[in-house]
């Protein structure tokens, strides 16, 4: 069945029939992190956010190029170009190399993308990787007229390109209230205006990435890298652009800029935007004390929180908010996805042994559940009512099981077809326990020492038991003699 996908663009602000430039083939840029610190909640919403995306693509039979830069140069702590590169600053502190950081953290934050289920990309380019792409694009931009040298450092001409292009079409901003808003060019002399970004920094004498260029030993500004690498992987012309949405200014709206410049096309035919998450109602920033990174939730370590939420839980509870809805993180918002999940995870695993024959009746809400998991996936990727429709799917199972039903094998095979294509494939949602086949021998294991033990105790022979106790404490099992009987748990 020909299905139609509908996806939000920023820029034109509509939602429209997606059609590739290249029939079959999509490519797709999402910005990726700048890695000086570990994952966080901020991360893990644009990552699941285009990895789905990601998956339905591929799940609608496209062939999808996607690429996911680390910014390991260039981003500053301010977005008016001063300040000191986040890496670098990380590098100081800490009393490694630059690279040593990035390479700590390009792991790390890998590692918790795994533990999310997010696939990687079809490449990870590298900003310091692609500072000749960079170079050439300065050229390019300052042959056209739309940027100036000063001082040693390259910057872009706004005021000059808003003649003639529009600047702030993406985020809507208009150029003259900009100029309202900022301040005295402080510390940024060598601009002519302050709207102006650069597209090429002349490195202080204490700053340790840089590189030779025609302007001076230097590096490149923070939005030149998406532009060079997505038209060095993707073309002049490329289907999806992604991002959170505290990106589009100044982030996207300059790499708009720097293309219409140097390319005279925006490039992009959908900018798409997640939008942000709130803790509690507030946003999350290091100074607020709701600053809580992946390992963190995954552990259940900060004071915010009551208990550890599984990569799984996290990932259904983004689910659970369409991608441009704000989403806010509680105790009890993630105790009830957890719940959710579980429902899910258990009919996932229940649907496959219900009871089928080609002789029973056939049952319409079925298929009427698959066409509306279907439009709500296709609408922008609506996983909220995607999800709400997949538990009515829950129901038609939980309710065959329960009355021992026979299913028609048109609607068993309908019913598994969504539990594994959608719910695991598309939506990346699977079943952590059973990753867990090893606890569940060792729950075996435990048990059987556990009944030698009563056996003992039975016997009175209480040495015997207590050796039993320590020899498991020993490799890492703790018991606890309760009134319900004996628990444990793993200590290691
Ligand atoms: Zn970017």
């Amino acid at each position: 069945m020909a299905r139609n996908l509908f996806l939000y663009d920023t820029l034109t602000r509509e939602k429209r029939i997606f059609k590739p430039v290249n029939p079959g083939y999509v490519g797709m840029y999402v910005c990726g992190p700048t890695v000086y610190g570990d994952a966080h909640l901020g991360h893990a919403r644009p990552a699941i956010t285009f990895d789905v995306l990601f998956r339905l693509l591929r799940h609608l039979g496209y062939k999808v190029r996607y690429v996911s830069n680390i910014t390991d140069v260039g981003h500053l702590e301010s977005d008016a170009d001063t300040g000191e590169d986040k890496i670098a600053k990380k590098a100081r502190l800490d009393s490694l190399e630059p690279m040593e950081v990035v390479q700590t953290y390009t792991l790390r934050y890998q590692e918790a993308m795994r533990e999310l289920n997010v696939l990687p990309p079809s490449i990870a380019p590298r900003a310091s990787g692609h500072i000749i792409e960079q170079i050439e694009l300065v050229k390019t931009i300052l042959d056209a007229g739309y940027a100036y040298v000063s001082n040693g450092s390259v910057y872009f001409d706004v005021e000059k390109y808003d003649g003639t292009h529009k600047y702030g079409v993406l985020s809507g901003r208009i150029i003259d209230d900009m100029m309202a808003g900022s301040r005295e060019l402080d510390g940024q002399e060598d601009k002519r205006s302050p709207n102006d970004f650069a597209l090429w920094k002349k490195a202080a004498p204490e700053h340790i990435m840089r590189w030779p260029s025609p302007w001076s030993d230097g590096f490149p500004g923070w939005h030149l890298e998406c532009s060079a690498m997505s038209e060095k992987y993707l073309g002049e012309e490329f289907d999806i652009h992604g991002g959170g949405m505290d990106l589009i200014f100044p982030h996207h709206e300059c790499e708009l800029a720097q293309n219409m410049a140097s390319r005279g096309k925006g490039g992009v035919n959908y900018w798409v935007h997640n939008n942000l998450i709130t803790i509690n109602g507030q946003k999350m920033g290091k100074s607020k004390g709701n600053f809580i990174t992946l390992e963190e939730l995954f552990a259940g370590t900060h004071d915010l929180l009551e208990q550890p939420y599984s990569p799984m839980t996290i990932r259904f509870f983004i689910l659970q908010a369409h991608y441009r809805s704000t989403l806010d993180f509680s105790n009890e918002a993630l105790q009830a996805a957890e719940r959710g999940l579980k429902r899910l995870m258990q009919a996932t695993k229940d649907v496959v042994s219900l009871k089928h024959s080609p002789d029973a009746p056939l049952l319409k809400q079925v298929a009427a559940v698959e066409e509306d998991i279907y439009q709500a996936l296709l609408d922008d990727m609506n996983t909220p009512i995607a999800l709400s429709s997949l538990f009515e799917a829950v129901r038609i199972v939980n309710g065959a099981k329960d009355k021992g039903e026979v299913l028609n094998d048109v609607d068993y095979n309908t019913l598994t077809k969504l539990f594994t294509e959608i719910v695991s494939d598309v939506l990346g949602l699977v079943d952590e326990r059973q990753d867990s086949s090893a606890e569940s021998v060792i729950g075996g294991l435990v048990n059987m020492v556990l009944e030698s033990r009563n056996a003992a105790k039975a016997a009175k022979n209480w040495a015997e038991s207590d050796r039993i106790r320590d020899e498991l404490e020993a490799i890492g099992i703790r018991i606890r003699d309760t009134k319900e009987g004996t628990e444990w748990e793993l200590t290691k």
